[in-house]
């Protein structure tokens, strides 16, 4: 998945381009600047690649989250259904707004099941989030219509699968917004940063209004803008957007490669009795940053993530224990640690989530486990990779 593996010439020239004027600021400085707008250029190409209206870059795709929420006019006591595997960003962003996180159970996509958010909306709820886990996505035309039904902004949180499609539309364009995380180990890296796109002109002004102060970006003096309402800093450094510039160049090759690679893991594990593969919901292409697959039980799954690592192949996960990417290692969450006083309706609104039953959610994750696929694996590492990965699963069948 890693964009970084491929860090090379084309990154250090955009950057250089702005280091030779040192304007490092997205905005302003015309005089100075000697015409290089990276953000500006990355949030064109992005918008264009992504085949929507409007794209607005962020410094994270925690910030994304957070902004397009804003955008949509989600705050306090709003309730925003969430799944139960993802990153933490999720419940982060949210909360960062004083809207409350619903936590609900994931199916074999290993996303959000659409019976189980359907089942948690009351009175309060403003929008569904479902996250694009692992490269592939949501049952998003079933979410589209619980949406629509009940009136609910639809965020695809597209972070892990930027390049996938859903019913040939990219990921992160079907809802009503997207959000992409550029940190340092996703498909593309900027070092540090996010988007959000959008073809709604509302959400899009709100997001670019917002995470800039509130400043409308009318006219070429920042200090006789207007703030139509008040917003938070969440811009991208024009160094970071530079990287991101040329990495937006290499996404294609880096989805093509990945591809190769999860083909001929995903051929060999096929041949393993016992060992099937997440569920794509029909219509969907993954982005093929990892190949997820189910052993028949938990205890098999944790004996065969055991004989992988003992086996020297790196790069499997186990998350239902492993990893901080399901609801079993968020103690703080379900405690509730915050270093300040939390808003009162998060307090009288959150599940009480150490007695919320999740056995659905447990029994899926429990059985899976996710290889990252590199790109910079030779073809005889990814052919001696998979030859190991079937022995040591098999090995425990
Ligand atoms: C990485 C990630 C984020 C947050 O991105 P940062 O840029 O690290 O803040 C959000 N959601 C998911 C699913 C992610 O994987």
């Amino acid at each position: 998945m890693p964009g970084f593996e491929i860090f090379g010439a084309e990154e250090r020239k955009q950057v250089n381009e702005v280091l030779e004027t040192g304007v490092l600021m997205r905005y302003g400085f015309d005089g100075m600047r000697n015409n290089h707008w990276k953000a500006k250029e990355f949030e064109t190409a992005f918008a264009k690649r992504m085949g929507t209206e409007y794209s607005q870059l962020v410094s994270s795709g925690t910030a994304a989250l957070t902004v397009a929420l804003a955008s949509a006019g989600i705050g306090a006591g709003d309730e925003v259904i969430m799944p139960t595997f993802t990153f933490v960003a999720s419940f982060e962003s949210i909360l960062a707004l004083g809207a409350v996180p619903i936590l609900v159970d994931i199916d074999d996509t290993l996303t959000l099941d659409p019976k189980a958010v359907e089942a948690a909306i009351t009175s309060k709820t403003k929008c569904v989030m479902p996250v694009h886990m692992c490269g592939s996505m949501a049952d998003l035309d079933a979410l589209k219509a619980i949406c629509e039904k009940y009136n609910l902004i639809l965020l695809e949180d597209a972070c892990q699968a930027p390049g996938g499609t859903y019913k040939g539309k990219p990921l992160g364009s079907y809802g009503h917004l997207g959000c992409f995380s550029f940190d340092y180990v996703k498909t593309i890296t900027c070092g540090e940063g996010g988007a959000i796109i959008t073809n709604n002109a509302e959400f899009a002004k709100h997001a670019d209004h917002y995470q800039d102060h509130g400043h409308d970006h009318v006219g070429k003096d920042r200090g006789a803008e207007s703030h139509p309402f008040m917003g938070y800093n969440y811009r991208i450094s024009e160094l970071n957007a530079a990287v991101g510039l040329a990495q937006l160049g290499k996404l294609d090759g880096i989805l093509r490669t990945q591809k190769e690679n999860y083909t001929i893991l995903r051929e060999a594990l096929e041949t393993v009795d016992g060992v099937t593969f997440r569920t794509v919901p029909e219509g969907g292409e993954e982005n093929y940053s990892f190949l997820n697959f189910f052993l028949p039980t938990e205890e098999l799954a944790k004996k065969a993530h055991k004989a992988l690592s003992e086996n020297g192949v790196d790069a499997c996960f186990y998350w239902y224990t492993n990893n901080w990417h399901y609801i079993n290692g968020w103690e703080h969450l379900r405690n509730l640690k915050s270093l300040g006083n939390l808003p009162s309706e998060v307090k009288n609104q959150m599940q009480d989530l150490n007695n919320t039953d999740f056995s659905k959610s447990d029994a899926v994750m429990g059985r899976t486990i996710s290889s990252l696929i590199k790109i910079g694996w030779s073809e005889k590492q990814v052919r001696d990779r998979a030859e190991a990965m079937k022995n040591a699963i098999a090995s425990v069948l």
